[in-house]
């Protein structure tokens, strides 16, 4: 049978497969919608976003769509801002089963006396497995619909993260120190290699190159990892220039500065995603500027290490890209990066004793485009515009502490918190709707939780 037209004539079949092809999946009608690409921000008001086979079809004033998809599936956002899904920079998905295991120690205590050995002791596929879920699930309720990981096992993570609905940008970490996941650096990235050939092609998972510090890993290893990043055009994501003690201990070790040593070993680039980037003297803001390298900033994560406040005003005043990230749960200790905007923003204020310093739009452009671009995902994700992947989330503006509201995106910086985000969709698919997420706290996940708490009290 053929559909009919308006005036009972059957339409031919050739145009119904183009009418069909056409037809959104699904429209999201929004009060307000954050264009965050825009060379000056704008907000949009009464449009409606069209999403087909996952991506943005188009963007367009919602009276239009409602006459022109009618039909479709829809979701009215009458209260909401519709922003795109927010980037996670940084993290070590599942350390959040270790989360408030080591609180109030300084980095290297906080890792060498806690973490590495709480790791050598129970790092598995399945604890990977289990950890990056409940991160994950976190994750997603708070509007993060994509994380940059560093941590053993990354096959493990991507089953994780394909489990539940996220997008995932997944380290191939490299470290010179034995662990139950590798032997050696070699070891680490032939794993890590592997692990890449196997869900290269998923439309959710993608990979990046992970030595985990200067600190940790020696010359040869980042020469193979430099020559990896070119060879797979990977960005390369590494924590630099955390503490004072560090770079100290570095200095005698190679005699100079971290960032000096990057530089002459060829790694410095804009492929780099250098995290924390605490400590910065000018000559090494001008040197990261004219690399065009990114910068990951955790602001809560070097607040609660005691390890200072990275000169974010600075580093945007020099164009260098600074997205956003939470760090693990185990520094954190939530993966709340609408608490991290907020923080951002009020730290580089304060730092500076200068309000205009990172305002709200700033804030949200780096928890999204900025982030995008460090990955090398721009073209993909990080902003609300036809042909991208549909990374969307919502946040209902309407309750009574959020009121009255004058600006959606003051209000999404500095007032709202994550227990306000509504609705998120990744690859166009709902993962939370009105305040329920899709992947619940199953069974599976709550027995994961109570093992792990069990295994890790026995050894603390
Ligand atoms: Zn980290």
């Amino acid at each position: 049978m053929f559909a009919s037209d308006k005036r009972g004539k059957r339409a031919h079949p050739a145009r119904e497969r183009e009418q069909m092809r056409m037809t959104p999946d699904l429209i999201l009608h929004a009060r307000w919608i954050a264009q965050v690409e825009k060379e000056t921000p704008a907000l949009l008001e009464g449009y409606a976003v069209a999403i087909k086979d996952g991506r943005i079809a188009a963007l367009l004033p919602s009276a239009q769509a409602r006459a022109q998809y009618g039909a479709c599936k829809s979701v009215e956002l009458a209260e909401h801002l519709l922003f795109p899904g927010l980037i996670n920079l940084h993290t070590h998905a599942a350390m959040s089963l270790m989360r408030g295991i080591a609180d109030d120690l300084p980095l290297m205590s906080w890792l060498s006396e806690r973490i590495w050995p709480t790791e050598q002791a129970h790092v598995s596929a399945r604890f990977v497995r289990d950890g990056t879920r409940l991160a994950c699930a976190e994750m997603l309720k708070g509007g993060v619909t994509c994380f940059n990981d560093m941590y053993f096992f990354p096959e493990a993570a991507a089953e994780a993260a394909v489990e539940v609905g996220m997008r995932a940008v997944l380290g191939i970490l490299a470290l010179d120190f034995p662990s139950p996941y590798a032997s050696d650096a070699l070891d680490y990235l032939a794993k890590g290699l592997a692990a890449r050939d196997v869900w290269k092609e998923h439309p959710r998972i993608h990979f990046c190159l992970a030595p985990h510090s200067p600190y940790t890993v020696q010359d040869a290893s980042f020469g193979k990892i430099r020559t990896y990043a070119d060879q797979l055009e990977l960005p390369i994501h590494l924590h630099i220039h955390e503490t004072e003690e560090e770079i100290r201990v570095h200095r005698e070790r190679h005699g100079v500065r971290p960032l000096a040593r990057l530089a002459r070993l060829g790694l410095l680039g804009p492929q780099l995603i250098g995290v924390h980037a605490v400590h910065l003297d000018t000559s090494e803001i001008e040197l990261l500027a004219r690399a065009n390298c990114s910068i990951a900033h955790c602001p809560t994560s070097n607040l609660k290490l005691g390890s200072g406040i990275a000169p974010v005003a600075r580093l945007l005043e020099s164009g260098i890209n600074v997205g956003l990230g939470t760090d693990g749960a185990a520094s954190n200790n939530r993966l709340d990066l609408l608490a991290e905007m907020r923080l951002a923003s009020l730290l580089a204020k304060g730092a500076t004793h200068a309000a205009q310093n990172l305002p709200a739009w700033t804030a949200l452009r780096m928890a999204t485009l900025y982030g995008a671009r460090a990955l090398g995902l721009e073209r993909e994700i990080g902003s609300i515009e036809a042909g991208k992947r549909a990374d969307l989330v919502a946040i209902n503006l309407s309750a009574l502490e959020l009121q009255p509201c004058f600006d959606p995106v003051s209000h999404l910086v500095y007032c709202a918190g994550r227990e306000h985000v509504s609705h998120v969709w990744v690859e166009g698919a709902c993962c939370v709707f009105e305040g329920q997420a899709a992947y619940a706290d199953t069974i599976s996940l709550k027995n994961a939780r109570s093992l792990w708490q069990n295994r890790l009290s026995f050894t603390l």
